[in-house]
């Protein structure tokens, strides 16, 4: 028997956009029922930033304890220290469940009724949805649609067997002896940097010119670096054609811009390409909503061209981060309810969790100019910052972008260990339009890294402290 029931939002989909987008608009009184297929906290908690962040901080863990086996490091020495793969996914799984549970609990908390089971639109405002062993039929006054991403398909690659996504990456039991990496972007680069920790040998083939293409070249540098001195090779200008699988490895067939062609033999291969909206399977097509592309075309307050229907997050556009997704579905739930906001940050940062880490917020220095705008910028070697240099961690700087006739802030960059807890005050920084003197004359704790900032703002203007 199917379930009749009647809303004032349908929320389809319950990563960081719509489960968000549910605990707000509840807040706000109205009824709100979410559907879920798989689970509570979408990609992100599941098999996305959660899980790959858990597996980057065990893998340098393990690094520095190898490190610390090789020779003295910071008069540290330890022995053979080993990887229990089976119980640092355990450990993952554990952090994994915790924090799904705790979404869980706060949507019943809110009094958000969630609908496990996949949802399909007979037209925009009537959903079916199917679970284990219960079917319902959704009307809504507003539908709010948050399906997310999933990875991006390579023709030549069928995923199967030891040809991986980085859902199935996350989820391995050993280490693998090697492993390609297919694309050099976010999950390429992250995924990377936890299997050559554990030990496992590496080779990336990027199709562009450079790592990280999304990234400065001079932030991108000491990541390189760190791979160039683990011996993992790196094509770039290559391409893959094919994989030959044969039970035990995979033998991968990349040829480069010149035309030469050669077989790399790896364990594992992991397709990292990117990812595209989930609009198929669903029922999008009954709903006559307008496209931007493979995307759903929103406006700035995530309106899709379909009255009372709305997109927001992964399925909507670049940048396919989280913390936009939240955003997006915390503004929409508010406009819902009668609010007036719209979706205009001045900059969304953007973090990459290699080794060094690297924070992006707002506008670099050559793409200012390249736009014409004249600019003052300031920038601070971690190796002249006592927090860095006290924590073996003085590769990387930061960079402070301003207009040159206000100083008014456009952007800030960082590479650097540990430099992702950073993002917060380089976005407020820039969403606040502080200006260069407002960071410098910000008293900055002794010692930490952020000191840098306020350093690169003193040296923007003209008068650095600790720069010779
Ligand atoms: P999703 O999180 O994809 O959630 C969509 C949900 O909708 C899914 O749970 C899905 O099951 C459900 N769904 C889809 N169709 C239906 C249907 N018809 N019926 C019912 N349910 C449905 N971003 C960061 O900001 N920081 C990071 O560190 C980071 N690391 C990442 C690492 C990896 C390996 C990956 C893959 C991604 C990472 N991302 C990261 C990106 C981040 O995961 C996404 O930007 C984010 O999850 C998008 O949120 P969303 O709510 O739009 O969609
Ligand atoms: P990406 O867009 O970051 O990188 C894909 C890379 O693959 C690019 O460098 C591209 O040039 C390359 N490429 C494309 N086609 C190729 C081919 N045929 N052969 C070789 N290389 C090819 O995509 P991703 O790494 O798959 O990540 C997907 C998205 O997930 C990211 O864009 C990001 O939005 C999100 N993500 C974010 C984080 C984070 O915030 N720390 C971490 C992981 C993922």
């Amino acid at each position: 028997m199917t379930t009749q029931i009647s809303c004032n939002v349908l929320i389809v989909g319950g990563g960081p956009g719509g489960y968000v987008a549910a605990l707000r608009a509840a807040q706000r009184g109205l009824g709100v029922v979410l559907v879920e297929a798989a689970d509570l906290g979408g990609t992100c908690l599941n098999r996305g930033c959660i899980p790959s962040k858990a597996l980057l901080h065990a893998s340098e863990r393990f690094a520095s304890m190898r490190e610390c086996a090789d020779g003295a490091v910071m008069g540290l020495r330890c022995q053979g220290p080993e990887v229990d793969m089976p119980a640092m996914m355990r450990w993952k799984g554990a952090t994994v469940e915790k924090l799904s549970q705790g979404v869980a609990s706060l949507l019943a908390a809110r009094g958000v009724r969630v609908l496990m089971g996949w949802a399909t639109f007979e037209n925009a405002k009537t959903c079916a949805v199917s679970g284990d062993n219960e079917t319902w039929t959704v009307n809504a006054e507003n539908v709010v649609l948050a399906t997310g991403s999933v990875s991006a398909p390579l023709p030549s690659l069928e995923i199967s067997g030891n040809v991986l996504t980085s859902a199935e990456a996350l989820e391995l039991d050993a280490v693998p002896a090697s492993m390609l990496v297919v694309g050099a972007g976010y999950i390429g680069l992250e995924l990377a940097t936890v299997f050559a920790r554990l030990g496992c040998r590496m080779h990336i083939v990027e199709a562009g010119d450079r790592m990280l293409p999304g990234f400065a070249p001079a932030l991108v540098k000491p990541v390189a670096d760190w791979f160039a001195d683990r011996d993992v090779e790196v094509a770039l200008s290559s391409r893959v054609e094919g994989v030959r699988q044969d039970g035990t490895g995979c033998i991968t067939t990349v040829r480069d811009v010149d035309g030469n062609v050669k077989d790399v033999a790896s364990e594992k291969v992991l397709v990292a390409i990117g990812r595209r909206p989930c609009t198929a399977g669903w029922g999008l097509e009954n709903m006559a909503v307008d496209m931007a592309g493979a995307f759903i075309k929103v406006d700035d307050q995530c309106r899709t061209s379909m009255r009372g229907v709305w997109a927001i997050g992964d399925l909507v556009g670049e940048p396919m981060l989280a913390h936009k997704a939240s955003a997006q579905g915390e503004l929409v739930a508010e406009v819902i309810a009668g609010g007036r906001r719209r979706f205009k940050p001045l900059a969304i940062p953007t973090v990459c969790y290699t080794e060094p880490e690297i924070v992006s917020v707002g506008m670099c220095a050559d793409d200012a100019r390249r736009e014409r705008e004249a600019v003052s910028v300031g920038r601070f070697s971690f190796a002249a910052n006592g927090r860095a240099l006290s924590a073996g961690a003085d590769v990387g700087f930061v960079e402070v972008v301003a207009r040159e006739d206000d100083r008014v802030v456009i952007g800030i960059h960082a590479v650097g260990k540990y430099i992702s807890e950073l993002a917060g005050e380089f976005a407020l920084a820039v969403e606040m339009q502080a200006r260069m003197e407002d960071i410098a004359a910000t008293i900055h704790a002794h010692p930490t890294m952020g000191e840098g900032l306020m350093e690169a703002s003193f040296q923007g203007l003209g008068a650095a402290l600790h720069v010779a």
